[in-house]
Parts: structure tokens; C-alpha cells; sequence
């Protein structure tokens, strides 16, 4: 394992954020158990695995990878996203 203080430069800020996160859970899949995302990708008519060490998202029964949750605007990478959502609280 790397040491913690040991840097790279980073070519994109990597943090993402949930909009609406009430309700959501962020997981590690660990084990080789099948699990499949909740959504396809393009041109595909299967759903996807997620693979041992992925990170994905947790609905109630529905799970997620990151980049279904990206495409489906459950994910964004706007740190800002609160200031520019429409519903935002008063
Ligand atoms: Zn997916």
C-alpha cells in the first residue's frame, strides 16, 4: 500500500457528489459474488457487473456503478451543485 503523503498530481478533480442524497448509500463491493448494476449501458441489452473493489451506489434494492449514476444525473461532479439546482431549499 502507498504511503498517505506520498502525491501525484491529479489530471481531473476526481470528487463527485449526490444532488439529492437522502437516501442513498456509497459501497465497496468486496468478494466475487454477482452483483449487477440497476441500469445498462448504451448499446447494451444486459445489465453490467460490478466487479470486486468497485465502487457503486445503493438505493433501497436498486445499485449502482458510478458511471450509470453519472449518466443518469444521479452523480455530479459540480461541487457547486447546490447552489445551481432549481429546487434548492430557501
Ligand atoms: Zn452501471
Amino acid at each position: 500500500m502507498k504511503p498517505l503523503n506520498q502525491h501525484r498530481e491529479l489530471s481531473q478533480d476526481f470528487r463527485m457528489y449526490l444532488p439529492h442524497a437522502e437516501g442513498w448509500l456509497a459501497h465497496v463491493k468486496t468478494g466475487w459474488d454477482k452483483q449487477y448494476c440497476y441500469a445498462k449501458n448504451p448499446d447494451e441489452d444486459f445489465f453490467h457487473l460490478i466487479v470486486n473493489g468497485e465502487f457503486y451506489l445503493q438505493h433501497g434494492d436498486e445499485k449502482y456503478c458510478l458511471n450509470c449514476a453519472m449518466r443518469q444525473g444521479i452523480l455530479t461532479t459540480e461541487r457547486l451543485n447546490w447552489q445551481t439546482r432549481q429546487n434548492r431549499p430557501h
